[in-house]
């Protein structure tokens, strides 16, 4: 091999193709753009979040009906990965290091703690029902953990952690639960993301504080984005990441505590609000 300079570019023979000797940071995407699209890697499988705040922290009421639902799909021969966010344990410490002057990555990296405790919680409450603990690095094993019909049970905080980066305002970090799931669900290119909260789905404000805000049933992420809507029911990356996603361009928010909700959703019907790319 030899790698003798060609128009003015380093080239090691056999090695060439039409990204050698680019930086990769040039704006000409013409060169760097897909030419095949790409692969899922778990099309049958689900994402599933069971909220932290939304479901968790509601305790055995909302919990165990909910899990109860899970185990009967998984039985069914319904394959799905359970996803858990974090709850009121991370936002009192987000609070504590907010006023202890701590950066957004040492926030992101303290905020991964909590749903790592929820995930551990439900894969104790499943594990007679194939609860099985899985890490990020453990993502290759998938395949066989669904095979054997377990349900593998992760927390939803993405890694960024110490990596996270500073938010447009203030230094919450932006990834959260919903978004690693989310993340999740399009890098495997699953066959659907749901999310499992405490409300119908999307209003058009908070109905806990605003009793009067209307429901939503389906809507699209740039009409919610450039809506200016003050809060939402999923975290706000989520709806920009859809807009760029090749697979996950639909996610579905579900009210986990009626009954028969989850079942539904993992049949593939639409029991709540779905935001569409
Ligand atoms: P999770 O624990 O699943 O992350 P969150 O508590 O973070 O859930 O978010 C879900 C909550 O968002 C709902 O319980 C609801 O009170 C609140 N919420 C805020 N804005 C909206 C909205 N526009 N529509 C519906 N719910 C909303
Ligand atoms: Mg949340």
């Amino acid at each position: 091999m030899s790698n003798k300079p060609q128009d003015g570019r380093i080239w090691i023979n056999g090695l060439e193709t039409n990204l050698t000797g680019k930086t990769l940071s040039h704006l000409d995407m013409a060169d760097i753009k897909r030419e095949t699209p790409p692969i899922r890697v778990l099309p049958d499988v689900w994402v599933v979040k069971v909220g932290g705040q939304s479901v968790m922290d509601r305790g055995r009421d909302a919990v165990f009906p909910i899990i109860e639902e899970l185990v009967k799909a998984n039985e069914a021969g319904v394959r799905f990965i359970m996803g858990v966010g974090g709850g009121t344990r991370a936002r009192h410490a987000y609070a504590m290091a907010l006023d202890l002057g701590l950066p957004t990555a040492a926030l992101a990296k303290i905020g991964a703690s909590i749903p790592i405790q929820n995930a551990r919680m439900l894969q104790m409450l499943t594990a007679k029902d194939n609860g099985i603990m899985v890490y990020h690095d453990d993502f290759e094993k998938l395949p066989l953990y669904l095979q054997t019909g377990c349900i593998p049970i992760i927390s939803g905080m993405p890694p960024f952690e110490f990596w996270e980066k500073a938010p447009n305002v203030g230094r919450l970090p932006q990834n959260r639960t919903d978004a690693g799931l989310y993340l999740l669900s399009e890098f495997l290119g699953a066959k659907g993301m749901i999310y499992i909260k405490d409300e119908d789905g999307l209003y058009t404000a908070d109905p806990k504080t605003h009793p009067d805000a209307t429901y939503i049933p389906e809507t699209t992420a740039k009409e919610l984005l450039d809506s200016g809507q003050d809060d939402l029911v999923v975290e706000r990356v989520v709806l920009q990441y859809m807009m760029r996603a090749e697979h996950m361009r639909e996610i579905q928010i579900i009210n986990g505590t009626t009954p028969g909700n989850v079942t539904k959703a993992l049949n593939g019907e639409i029991v709540g609000t779905v935001i569409r790319a």
